[in-house]
C-alpha cells in the first residue's frame, strides 16, 4: 500500500486491512511511520509535543483490573494530603513546567473528590495558566462536574478494550456500558476527554484491535492514547506475555491517521524491555511525553498499576527524546 492507500483504509476504518497494517514491521513499518509523521506535521499542532508532569495522588482503588497490581504488592495504601499536592504542582511549577496529570485509581468517596476539587482550585488560583489534567477512574457524573468547575480542563478515562465480552474478562468489576457512559459524561461536561486501550490483553484478537479504533474514530476526543499491556507481577495476569512493541507502535501510527489533530502520548509502557520504545512512539506519531517526577519518591513504587519494573524518565529523558525526534518541547498544546 502506498501512503495514500494506507491513509485511505485506514480512515475508511477498512478492517482487513487495518488488520494487515497491525502486522508491518522493518521497511512497511517505516513507512507507516513516515505517513504517521507527515500527518502530524500538517496537523493543528505541527511538530510540537507535550512534556507534562505526573503526580499519583492515591493508590487506592475500588476497581479490580485483572492485569493491574495496584494495591496488590502489599505496600501501604496512601493518599496525598492536599498540602502535599499543591506544593508538588507548586515545585513544579517553579521550574516551569505547567501541564499536570493528577492520576489516581478510582475512588468515588466524595470527600476525596472533594479534597482533588480544592486542590485543583488552590493551585489555579496560584498559578492561573497551568492545565490540570485528571485520570481518577469512573465517578458520579456530579463528581466529574465539581471537579470541571474547580478549573480542570481535561480528562483521561481510557475505554481500555472496547469488546464487551472481553471488558468484562479483564475488568470483571466494571463494564463497556457504564465505562462508556462515564466517558460520555465527561464529553457532556465540556472536559478535553481522553480515552484509548491497552495493547496485547490476555485474550485479545486483532478484530478487538480494529473494534477499539471503531469506537475511538466515533468519539468526540481531544487526546487518544494506547499503552502496551506489561504482566505485572501482582496482578492476575502475572504468567502472561507482555504485549508486542510493533503491534502497539503501528497502533499508535494508525491512531495518529486517523486523527490528526488529539494529543497522543507516547507512554513508559514503550519503554518497558525496549530502551528506544518511546522514542519510537513519537516516531510513530505521538506528540505527547509524561515526565515522572511529580510522586514523592518513597511512595513511586507503592503505585504499582502497571509493573514493579516501571520506569520513570525525568525532565532530561523526555526532552531529549523529543530533540532527538525533530519535535519541539512545550508545556501544553491545549
Ligand atoms: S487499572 Fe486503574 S481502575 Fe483498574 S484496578 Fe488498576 S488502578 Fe484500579
Amino acid at each position: 500500500m502506498n501512503g495514500q492507500e494506507l491513509t485511505e483504509n485506514i480512515r475508511t476504518l477498512n478492517k482487513e486491512k487495518i488488520k494487515e497494517i497491525l502486522l508491518y514491521k522493518n521497511q512497511q513499518q517505516e513507512e507507516l511511520f513516515s505517513v504517521a509523521r507527515e500527518i502530524r506535521q500538517n496537523g493543528k499542532f505541527g511538530n510540537n509535543a507535550e512534556l507534562r508532569s505526573v503526580i499519583e495522588i492515591s493508590n487506592l482503588c475500588t476497581q479490580k483490573c485483572r492485569y493491574c497490581g495496584m494495591g496488590r504488592n502489599g505496600k501501604e495504601i496512601y493518599t496525598l494530603s492536599n498540602e502535599v499536592i499543591i506544593d508538588r504542582i507548586t515545585n513544579l511549577a517553579k521550574m516551569g513546567r505547567r501541564t499536570f496529570l493528577l492520576q489516581s485509581g478510582e475512588n468515588q468517596n466524595q470527600k476525596f473528590v472533594e479534597d482533588i476539587a480544592y486542590c485543583c482550585r488552590e493551585a489555579i488560583k496560584k498559578f492561573p495558566d497551568i492545565k490540570i489534567i485528571l485520570c481518577m477512574g469512573n465517578l458520579e457524573k456530579e463528581q466529574y462536574k465539581l471537579l470541571k468547575d474547580s478549573g480542570a480542563t481535561r480528562y483521561i478515562l481510557k475505554f481500555e478494550t472496547s469488546n464487551a465480552e472481553h471488558h468484562k474478562r479483564v475488568r470483571p468489576s466494571d463494564s463497556i456500558e457504564h465505562r462508556l457512559s462515564c466517558i460520555q459524561s465527561l464529553i457532556d461536561l465540556g472536559f478535553q476527554t481522553g480515552s484509548g486501550n491497552i495493547v496485547g490483553l490476555p485474550y485479545q484478537t486483532l478484530d478487538n484491535l480494529v473494534d477499539d479504533l471503531v469506537l475511538i474514530d466515533k468519539l468526540n476526543l481531544a487526546m487518544v492514547s494506547a499503552t502496551k499491556f506489561i504482566p505485572n507481577e501482582f496482578s492476575e495476569f502475572k504468567d502472561f506475555p507482555a504485549g508486542d512493541i510493533d503491534i502497539t507502535l503501528n497502533f499508535l501510527a494508525i491512531l495518529r491517521i486517523l486523527k490528526p489533530d488529539c494529543l497522543i502520548p507516547s507512554t513508559t509502557s514503550l519503554s518497558t524491555g525496549h530502551t528506544d520504545g518511546q522514542k519510537r512512539g513519537l516516531e510513530a506519531g505521538c506528540n505527547t511525553v509524561t515526565i515522572h517526577d511529580g510522586t514523592p519518591k518513597e511512595l513511586e513504587e507503592n503505585y504499582s498499576i502497571y509493573s514493579e519494573k516501571r520506569f520513570s524518565p525525568g525532565e532530561e529523558f523526555c526532552r531529549k527524546i523529543v530533540l532527538d525526534s525533530d519535535m519541539v518541547p512545550q508545556v501544553y498544546l491545549i
